[in-house]
């Protein structure tokens, strides 16, 4: 079947503001289509004011970002990473990367991130076992903001550094604090498919400058600053392009714009919640600003999910469940866990809905019909 034809209406499809020729054309004009160059610069800049952070070390994906986070914490063969379970694969691929292995942590439900109090118990149970963690990775899922501040507290209590994986939640605060500063280091993501896209990018975000040289480093082969082309560390060509960074710019214009439209469209289907079988979402809770990046709800049976699904699918529409927890899938499923079984249950009645930025109102009315039916 061909990719054009298989949905009417996409799940959380790119958006454009209309700004992305003239910076396209800026790049073109200028030639600087070689690596490096001002729009990189530019980039970096915006979110670095956007997220309040001293460094931004702009890269061509969010995976290579936290790949670089974790190396330059230290995250070497044989060592231990604690990671939340209920994320994308991106979250714990980099970790096999480096020969690390994932210890996974289960959500709560206030947020559906990482759970601070099985946090603790799973660092208190390692170190019985003389297991001692290199760093935390936690996500924000779907944009929500997770339980930032007892999971700072623990990090710092044992000394373990936070990675904090906002890939889906740029725009997203908690107070007046954007998401992309609770952790020593912070990753976004700017695929396709994302609030803000660059056709593919990412940024590490941190306010430590060795950690953001060392990043900058690695992301550019590990080249020698005295001596070009010669090597004395295996490095990486992960930095993102001015082309890319052009893109980003434009799209950046547009973010707060597009993050109203988005929770103006969660909104929307929670209120037809009483006519539905959607019976449960997170709700923003005082002072917490979620950017809706997916609309997810959940049902109340795996079999009313299945058939929502299902009916969605046939007429066109794409959705899906949510992400299959990462304890639960065949490359991690012998890794440790801690569980509190709330990621499996997301996943047996969760469902994400169109939402993109473009969608239109009798659109989703038809989405909400179906699910109703
Ligand atoms: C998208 C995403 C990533 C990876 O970002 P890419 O830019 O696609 O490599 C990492 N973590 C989460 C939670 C994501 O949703």
């Amino acid at each position: 079947m061909q990719e054009k034809n298989k949905y009417r209406i996409f799940l959380s499809p790119p958006y454009q503001s209309g700004e992305e020729l003239s910076y396209l054309k800026e790049v073109l004009d200028s030639n600087w289509l070689a690596p490096g160059g001002s729009h990189v610069r530019q980039f970096e800049s915006k979110l670095k004011v956007i997220t309040n952070r001293s460094h931004c070390v702009a890269l061509n994906s969010g995976t290579a970002a936290i790949h670089l986070a974790l190396k330059t914490l230290g995250v070497g063969a044989g060592d231990a990473v604690i990671c939340q379970t209920f994320s994308f694969v991106a979250t714990a691929n980099p970790i096999a990367y480096l020969g690390a292995y994932p210890v996974f942590i289960d959500s709560e439900s206030l947020t559906w991130n990482m759970d601070p109090e099985l946090l603790e118990k799973a660092i208190i149970q390692l170190r019985k076992n003389n297991i001692h963690p290199k760093a935390i990775i936690y996500t924000h899922i779907y944009g929500i903001p997770a339980q930032v501040e007892q999971l700072v507290r623990i990090s710092e209590e044992y000394h373990i550094p936070l990675v904090e994986d906002a890939a889906e939640a740029l725009g997203s605060k908690i107070g007046t604090k954007s998401i992309g500063q609770f952790g020593k280091i912070s990753i976004l993501s700017f695929n396709g498919n994302k609030v803000v896209t660059t056709s593919g990018g990412g940024a590490l975000l941190t306010d430590d400058e060795e950690v953001a040289n060392r990043s900058l480093k690695l992301a550019t082969q590990a080249r020698n600053e005295n001596e070009a082309f010669s090597h004395t560390e295996v490095g990486y060509n992960y930095r993102m392009s001015n082309l890319s960074a052009a893109l980003g710019l434009a799209q950046l214009t547009k973010l707060n714009d597009w993050i109203t439209q988005k929770r103006k469209i969660f909104e929307k289907y929670k209120n037809i919640n009483a006519k539905t079988d959607l019976v449960d979402w997170i709700e923003d809770s005082k002072g917490i600003y979620s950017n809706r990046w997916l609309s997810v709800f959940t049902f109340k049976s795996k079999s009313k999910q299945e058939k929502a699904i299902l009916n969605l699918l046939q007429n066109k529409i794409e959705c899906r469940r949510v992400w299959k927890p990462l304890h639960q899938m065949g490359i991690y499923e012998n890794q440790k866990s801690f569980l509190s079984g709330i990621s499996s249950q997301l996943f047996e009645m969760g469902i994400c809905l169109p939402c993109g930025v473009g969608l239109k109102d009798h659109e989703q009315e038809e989405i909400i019909h179906i699910v109703n039916r």
